[in-house]
């Protein structure tokens, strides 16, 4: 791996795809990871998310495209001449090897003798410098998953693969593991590819996430962007709980859309409108549960201008602690979910209760109805 010419740089997918007989798992793509960063391939069980990873591994053999890293063309090149590394769910550690060893393997096959320093900088690294003289079995999961990324850390690649690595851990474990695995990444400086079905993993760990469904990337881009302005419904309803209204287009201005719902009106940033949205034409349009207020109808003269409103009638509410999870039902929209804060929360908020449901319009996002 080390006597490859330097590749660092970009991962580049050029259309790269994947067939199996009439089967297409992967549908041409085009992607490109910047060196240094945090990816994510996120999607459900199937999506084509693991076989885009191991193509970039040369575990698989793309039926088409290119991959490069860097300005190298390493289509045609076996897994071990890239300077890439993979980490799987199972950590396949040695178990009759100590960790040091497990850690060190790579070096000693490739004949290095003097491992000692390069073995405990890594496992100072992974804040495992005490376990080095145990056996895999003594250590916990996360743990282990620590001592297969040091493993595949040592011998300095480029590119580090993350398949579903946490995957076999449990919650509070998976939940430390990301923290661990951002800090590592941010140590190290190089590029981490994570494939996870788990979106608060992603979100969590992640500079930029690639959703992938059925076998194409749906949507691209930072954590925060996804959540905020999701593109499709797949995307809206992935990351995240969405509520959403059939609105039609009334008119446009200084970038703004102006849809009728119902009897009423909703306004939506242009930018945020994935949807032609031309006049007559219908958008879905959605907007968070945790963006939108409840006001008692009674109280609708004290909600501020400018706001988006809808009327309608509780359903259902349910007490959570922190915050109280209302069902709303609209004539333009049954079962609205809302998430309310409980701080002063009016005792007269419960089932049956007429209500305004109002939110800032620039967490509207607007989507193609006729995709959806
Ligand atoms: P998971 O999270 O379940 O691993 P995934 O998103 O990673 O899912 P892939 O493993 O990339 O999905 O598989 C994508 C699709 O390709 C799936 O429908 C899978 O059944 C199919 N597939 C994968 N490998 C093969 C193969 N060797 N032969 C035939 N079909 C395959």
């Amino acid at each position: 791996m080390t006597n490859t010419t330097d590749p660092g740089g970009d991962v580049r997918l050029t259309g790269i795809a994947k067939t199996y007989g009439a089967f297409t798992a992967v549908h041409p793509l085009d992607l490109t990871v910047p060196q240094g960063s945090f990816f994510a391939l996120l999607g459900a069980s199937g999506c084509g998310k693991t076989t885009t990873l191991r193509m970039i591994a040369g575990l698989e053999e793309p039926s088409a495209g290119t991959v490069f890293l860097g300005d190298q063309d390493v289509t045609a090149l076996p897994p071990y001449k890239r300077p890439v590394n993979t980490v799987f769910q199972s950590y396949a550690l040695f178990p009759h090897l100590d960790i040091f060893e497990n850690v060190a393997f790579g070096l000693r096959r490739r004949g290095l003798k003097s491992v000692k320093k390069q073995v405990e900088e890594m496992l100072e690294l992974v804040q495992l410098g005490e376990q080095a003289r145990k056996k895999p079995h003594q250590l916990s999961g996360g743990q282990q998953q620590r001592v297969a990324v040091a493993r595949a850390l040592i011998n300095h690649p480029k590119v580090l693969l993350l398949d579903e690595p946490l995957g076999a851990l449990d919650l509070k474990l998976r939940r430390q593991m990301q923290l661990e695995l951002k800090r590592i990444q941010t140590e190290v400086g190089i590029t981490f590819i994570h494939v996870t079905h788990d979106q608060e993993e992603a979100m969590t760990m992640a500079d930029t996430v690639a959703v992938m469904n059925a076998g194409r990337v749906e949507q691209l881009g930072s954590p925060a962007e996804l959540y905020e302005n999701p593109r499709t419904t797949f995307v809206a309803n992935f990351l995240g709980t969405s509520n959403f209204i059939e609105a039609e287009v009334d008119s446009k201005s200084g970038g703004e859309i102006v849809l009728k719902a119902g009897g009423g009106k909703l306004v939506l940033p242009e930018a945020r409108c994935s949807a032609p949205a031309s006049t007559g034409g219908k958008v879905l349009v959605g907007v968070r549960p945790e963006k939108i207020s409840l006001t008692h109808a009674d109280d609708a003269g004290e909600i501020p201008e400018g706001r988006n409103r809808i009327t309608g009638r509780i359903a259902d509410s349910s007490f959570i602690g922190v915050s109280t999870q209302y069902v709303v039902d609209s004539p333009v929209c049954s079962d609205f979910e809302v998430y309310a804060q409980n701080i002063d929360r009016d005792p007269r908020l419960v089932p049956g209760a007429e209500v305004v449901l109002h939110w800032n319009p620039a967490h509207t996002f607007g989507l193609d109805a006729a995709q959806s």
